[in-house]
């Protein structure tokens, strides 16, 4: 039998990359535009020793701020591809980049669907899992809303809550672990993993 493939799920936004702040909006919000995209200074080596550890990277992101009408579908794909490029020149390539763009109340029919991709739902990760034969037991989701744990926990993955700068997305879940931060989260995961 083949080994068994381990992989570390990724929120994106407020893991990977703060959200940004709309002053219009008094809102924090996913980064809009590659404008107002940074990267977590840090990140990029934690996830090079984790893949050196032999994880699989796989980031799964709820991105409903098209079919919210914030931005546009092009915007969603400049934000996303300059965040692979960013991190690509880090030195750091996920094994699969997977979001979800639907909201169950958009005004854009196509995207307004109940779907089982956005989290809490499991879907992306399911469907991680069937792409890459990933081990779902012994994998983990670092996340810093509840809606990231309770998709992990649907999945069976261990879960982990980073501290978050939003008010009002978290505290309801019952998170396996708790992390300031990624950097965090990366020693509990590789320390986990030799004992
Ligand atoms: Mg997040
Ligand atoms: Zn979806």
């Amino acid at each position: 039998m083949d080994e068994l493939r381990r992989a570390v799920f990724l929120d994106r936004d407020g893991v990977l990359n703060p959200q940004a702040y709309y002053a219009e909006r008094d809102e924090l919000d996913s980064p809009l535009a590659t404008e107002d995209l940074r990267v977590y200074e840090g990140v990029a080596p934690c996830l090079k020793r984790l893949r050196d550890a032999g994880y699989l990277l796989v980031v799964v992101t709820n991105q409903p701020a098209y079919a919210k009408q914030k931005t546009t579908a092009d915007d969603l794909t400049a934000v996303r591809e300059a965040f692979l490029a960013r991190f690509r020149e880090l030195g750091v390539e996920f094994d699969l980049y997977l979001s979800c763009r639907h909201h169950p109340q958009s005004a854009i029919p196509e995207l307004r669907q109940s779907c089982d991709c956005r989290k809490p739902m499991p879907g992306m990760l399911l469907r991680a899992a069937r792409e890459l034969a990933i081990d779902l037991r012994s994998s983990w989701i670092v996340g810093d809303r509840d809606t990231d744990i309770w998709a992990g926990e649907k999945a069976g993955c261990t879960t982990v809550l980073v501290r978050s700068l939003e008010q009002g997305h978290n505290g309801h879940s019952n998170p396996d672990y708790r992390c300031g931060d990624l950097a965090e989260a990366c020693e509990l995961i590789l320390g986990a993993r030799s004992r």
